[in-house]
């Protein structure tokens, strides 16, 4: 069973402990004998900034990318996916594949400088916000529940421009409609879950997967597990009510996972590292047939990257 998983916080667990290295299980929950074992076929590994360190710019950004081209990508076993076409030839080869995203903008500061060198370096997903207000926009827990700034709307566009995929989790509810405005492009929300069966404000309304569904976007079904569960302790099988939900508004062929692993100071019984995904194969498979199941883990998000990534111009 293949897999692909939408996003993860490794390099982050990387920025505050340098000493850590793709190996160690002791301390991340992405290792690259964790991908190797599970069957993935792609990681989305996040550029994110968290707010331990104080006010990240874009050296920060840089530092994170750095770690990412030696840590992760130095192993032979790992290739970079940037352009259509990289995600199949990295198969072919066995490879795993490996693709940088952004959560949150703060760091670029504006400058579409910067934007167009994390592009240059690899970055193909970008999320404007991380919980809160920043340049671009405002995070779900920003108390005003703001949307997208000017500068957040002309960057919108420099990213359309540059082929780069957004990504809403963790937006404002207001700033996701506006997005949804201002740009006809399909987008995703790499790591949330629906607001209907755990309503906390990090998960998708009914309107919100209709719009995603609508433009033939992807959600990315988190292990977050107060998004899955906001009421009691979230086991693995609790994914499935989601699931349910979202194929009931005919959205089946949109879901994929997203985990949050290394983002995570609780986790989803069962689904506590990159290891775990075996397991929720298992399961999806006592309740779906084998299309759907290989839709959810892997050939959703795969035709979508497949379809979203620039072509190489090289
Ligand atoms: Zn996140």
């Amino acid at each position: 069973m293949k897999v692909i998983d939408a996003h993860c916080d490794a390099l982050n667990r990387m920025m505050l402990r340098p000493d850590i290295d793709f190996h160690s299980s002791e301390h991340l929950d992405v290792t690259l004998e964790r991908l190797v074992a599970s069957g993935s076929a792609m990681q989305l590994f996040a550029v994110y900034l968290s707010a331990t360190l104080h006010s990240p710019g874009f050296r920060e950004v840089l530092q994170c990318i750095d770690y990412f081209y030696t840590k992760v990508l130095a192993h032979p076993q790992m290739r970079h996916i940037r352009y259509a076409g990289e995600l199949a030839q990295a198969e072919a080869e066995g490879k795993i594949g490996a693709m940088l995203t952004l959560e949150g903008v703060d760091g670029l500061m504006g400058d579409e400088l910067y934007l167009r060198t994390v592009f240059q370096l690899g970055v193909r997903c970008i999320g404007l916000t991380w919980n809160y207000a920043n340049w671009a926009a405002d995070g779900v827990k920003e108390p005003r529940q703001g949307g997208l700034t000017l500068k957040g709307r002309q960057f919108v566009k420099q990213c359309e421009e540059l082929g780069i995929i957004l990504d809403v989790s963790h937006l404002t509810e207001r700033g996701f409609w506006e997005l949804a405005e201002l740009s006809p492009r399909p987008f995703i929300a790499s790591h949330s879950n629906a607001l209907d069966i755990a309503p906390d404000p990090r998960n998708l309304s009914r309107a919100q997967i209709e719009a995603i569904r609508d433009r033939d976007g992807r959600i990315g079904l988190t292990f977050i597990p107060w998004l899955v569960d906001t009421t009691r302790p979230a086991v693995m099988t609790d994914l499935l009510r989601h699931i349910d939900y979202v194929a009931s508004l005919g959205g089946g062929h949109i879901l994929g996972f997203g985990s949050d692993f290394d983002g995570l100071s609780r986790k989803t019984e069962g689904l506590e590292h990159a290891g775990c995904f075996p397991a929720l194969a298992e399961l999806l498979a006592r309740h779906y047939d084998d299309d759907f199941v290989r839709g959810l883990l892997y050939e959703n998000w795969r035709t979508f990257f497949e379809r979203s990534l620039p072509v190489s111009v090289i």
